[in-house]
Parts: C-alpha cells; sequence; structure tokens
C-alpha cells in the first residue's frame, strides 16, 4: 500500500479529536499554542495593530486566527479562509434520560439536516461541554467525553420490518431515534455522574451540560490502493483543519492572513458566534484599529476570502444526479463550486484567482455545478460575502456521502487544498 500522505494523517487525527464544534475549536488552539500564537480575549483592550500572530475564540465552537502581513491591511487587504466547525446529527435534549420499559433511552433533538438513516446500528458515545461551579460563581466550562460505544440507535429487524428493502426505511423522529443507554437500574443521574466522572469533577458541582450523539469509529484509510479516507465529519472538519493548518504554515505573508471557523453552519449561522453574527467583523475592526473605520473600509475591497466547505464527489452509482461536464473526482484536487443562484459565493474573478492560486501551487482544481433539477447546498461565503462586502470564491475537497455519519475523501486532495490556500494566505496573488 503506498505511503498516506502526511497532511492526510493529520487530518485523521483531527477528526478523532474533533468529536464536537468545542472540540475542534480545542484541537485547532491547541495547534497553535504550540506555534507560539498569542491567545487574545474580546473582553480585553487590543491596543494598535497587531505585531505577531494571536487567534480569540467565541462561545465554544468558533475561532478567528490572524497572521499578520508585511503591510496593513488598509494597504492590502485581507486574505481569508473560512469554515465551519459544526456537522448534522443529534443533540441530547434537556433531561435527556427516559425510560422505555425497563430500559434507559435518550431523548435527542435533530441538529441541521443528517442522513438519520446511516445513524442506527452504530456505536456511538456522547460528548459536550459541562458547566462546573457553585451557586453563585461563574461556572467554568468543561469538554466530555464518554469512552467508548455506550449507546446505539437499533433498527428493527428485518422480520418486522419486510418491505424495508423495496418500500425504503421510513422512521418516526420522535419515537424511533431514541439511543439505548442502559437495559435496566438506571436513575437520571447516572449520566450526570459519568459526565462528571469524565471531567474529574463532583457531581455536585455539574451545573450544567449540552451533548452530542458522535460515532465512535475512527478516521480509517480506505480502498485497495488506500485512496480514500472514510470517516465522520469530513464536512467540515476537514476545511476547519486545512484553514487552520495553512495559517500555522505561513512564513512572513505579504498581506494578513485570516483563518475563522464558525459554529452552527448546519442550522443557519445566526447565532452570537456563527458567520452571521459580528465575530469576524469585529475582528477585522480592531486590527484596523491604527487606521480608524475608514481603515476597515480601505482594506475590505482590496481583501478576497475562500469560503471552504466540502463539495460533491461524484458518485458512480447515482450517475444521474451530476452534472456531466463538472463532476469532481476524489483525489482530483479541489473544486470551485459555483451556482448562479449565488447559493456559493463564487464569481468568474475569484474563481479565475482561486485557479491562479492553485496554479501557482502547482495543484489542479476541479469545479461543480449542480444539475438544474437538482438543489443546490448553501456555505458560510454567501453570508459573509455579502454582509462585509468581501468578494469571496466558495471552494472544497471532494467528498462522498455528505452528511452520512460515516463519509468519504481522497488522501491526496488535504494536501492539495493546504498548498493552494497557503499561497492565498501568502498573499502575493493579485486581487
Ligand atoms: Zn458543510
Amino acid at each position: 500500500m503506498p505511503e498516506i500522505p502526511a497532511a492526510a494523517v493529520e487530518l485523521m487525527k483531527f477528526l478523532a479529536e474533533s468529536a464536537t464544534s468545542a472540540h475542534a475549536v480545542e484541537a485547532a488552539a491547541g495547534m497553535l499554542d504550540r506555534l507560539g500564537f498569542d491567545r487574545r480575549s474580546e473582553r480585553e483592550r487590543w491596543d494598535g495593530a497587531p505585531s505577531k500572530p494571536f487567534y480569540v475564540t467565541r462561545g465554544l465552537g468558533s475561532l478567528v486566527a490572524v497572521v499578520p502581513g508585511a503591510s496593513p491591511p488598509w494597504e492590502s487587504g485581507f486574505r481569508i479562509v473560512g469554515a465551519h466547525t459544526d456537522y448534522p446529527g443529534f443533540r441530547l435534549k434537556p433531561s435527556p434520560v427516559r425510560m422505555k420499559g425497563s430500559s434507559a433511552m435518550l431523548g435527542v433533538e435533530v441538529y441541521g439536516s443528517p442522513i438519520i438513516a446511516t445513524w442506527f446500528d452504530r456505536d456511538l458515545t456522547l460528548a459536550g461541554t459541562a458547566w462546573f461551579g457553585k451557586p453563585g460563581e461563574a461556572p467554568e466550562p468543561r469538554l466530555w467525553r464518554l469512552e467508548g460505544p455506550v449507546c446505539r440507535i437499533s433498527m428493527p429487524a428485518m422480520h418486522l420490518n419486510r418491505g424495508v428493502n423495496d418500500e425504503g426505511f421510513t422512521f418516526n423522529k420522535e419515537e424511533n431515534l431514541c439511543p439505548m443507554l442502559v437495559l435496566s437500574g438506571v436513575t437520571a443521574d447516572s449520566l450526570a455522574r459519568a459526565i462528571a466522572d469524565a471531567c474529574s469533577e463532583r457531581p455536585d458541582r455539574l451545573a450544567g451540560f449540552a451533548g452530542h450523539v458522535v460515532d465512535c469509529q475512527p478516521a480509517a484509510v480506505g480502498g485497495l490502493a488506500g485512496e480514500m479516507i472514510f470517516s465522520g465529519r469530513i464536512d467540515n472538519l476537514a476545511m476547519t483543519h486545512a484553514a487552520v493548518r495553512s495559517l500555522a504554515g505561513l512564513r512572513n505573508p505579504a498581506t494578513t492572513a485570516v483563518a475563522c471557523v464558525f459554529d452552527n453552519e448546519e442550522v443557519g449561522s445566526s447565532t452570537f458566534s456563527g458567520a452571521a453574527s459580528n465575530f469576524l467583523d469585529a475582528v477585522l475592526e480592531r486590527i484596523c484599529s491604527p487606521a480608524g473605520r475608514e481603515g476597515l473600509f480601505r482594506a475590505i475591497p482590496r481583501s478576497v476570502m475562500v469560503s471552504a466547505d466540502a463539495a460533491h464527489a461524484f458518485n458512480p452509482c447515482y450517475e444521474g444526479r451530476f452534472d456531466r461536464e463538472n463532476r469532481p473526482l476524489l483525489n482530483g484536487g479541489p473544486v470551485i463550486k459555483v451556482n448562479s443562484m449565488q447559493r456559493y459565493s463564487t464569481s468568474a474573478p475569484t474563481s479565475a484567482y482561486f485557479a491562479e492560486c492553485a496554479r501557482a501551487a502547482g495543484v489542479q482544481v476541479q469545479s461543480y455545478v449542480s444539475r438544474n433539477d437538482m438543489p443546490c447546498g448553501s456555505t458560510i461565503g454567501p453570508i459573509i460575502s455579502s454582509r462585509l462586502g468581501i468578494a469571496a470564491v466558495d471552494a472544497g475537497n471532494p467528498t462522498l456521502s455528505m452528511h452520512s455519519v460515516r463519509e468519504a475523501a481522497g488522501v491526496e486532495d488535504h494536501g492539495m487544498m493546504i498548498s493552494v490556500l497557503m499561497k492565498h494566505m501568502e498573499g502575493c496573488i493579485p486581487v
């Protein structure tokens, strides 16, 4: 089997660490900490233009990281890469433990648009955020993850669902989607105790928690020739990793480079830390503070953003769902995504700009456009581009089975995307 590219190995580790958007931001911040980035807080005073690389987080699932350029942004603009840290799946309801017969089941809410059927009969665990503290104190957030497969959502047996292969698998989202946690003898406190244990904390200090259902299976290299990565969460933790990793690899960029990764894209981005919030705007304005708001207004038209999100790879078993001339292949290189209805932010000039970054990196690009009789997804690209007035291009790596619990990507594409994003962030390609 050929050797796996180093970028793909790094990605697989990141996918395993990133059980939730908060875990993804913790892993990304760890990468930046090891490289000596300063950690800033939105609550503190920021004096002057930054002279050192830094990052700032908002909520637990969003992060903006900046590497200052040789010239200030009001002279040369920003080179931005944006991605999202969340993925579709299931969130625990408040008071999630409920008894059905003698079994303790979990009440869950659907988050975003997962392909729900793929979550049945999988080895699942729970992960999330918990807050600990005494009454009257601001509680401290902690991340948690339970070890091993602690629950499963069970399909009915073939014998109890005879039509399943011909009529399709149907289910009720409230009644049939409850992960089974314990067969008998559980109390509502058991889950709280397990979460406190996972945080090495006392259960009586637990002020609250939020939980996600998480697929346990780690990423694997797949295919007879080892050409693919099989994993959950590729959309869009792969591009979260690519955004932060390409920024982390920069040395003395000509312009100010920014990687921004946001929570809540799968549910529309309109949260206090999502792409529709003022998080990125506030960071850019504060960087421009030596030149005032005027500095920001001069920087914006000199800037360009790559909205990096998964692209649909050609699936040979569903040939008719793809435009014949624009069907990206795994390991064929990054994909420029186009939609005339502007569900993607790409325009002719920004498409040419991304292609030029790829040419400079020695990487081939592909293109994707949906068929007129197929719907088209969207990204954070149009949201940020329209609100801030920054020209943007939507691009991503080819991905199979997007929104399935187990997606697939090519082992070669990740390193290629990082090379292109680095060319973009170095700021040497004219805008
Ligand atoms: Zn996505």
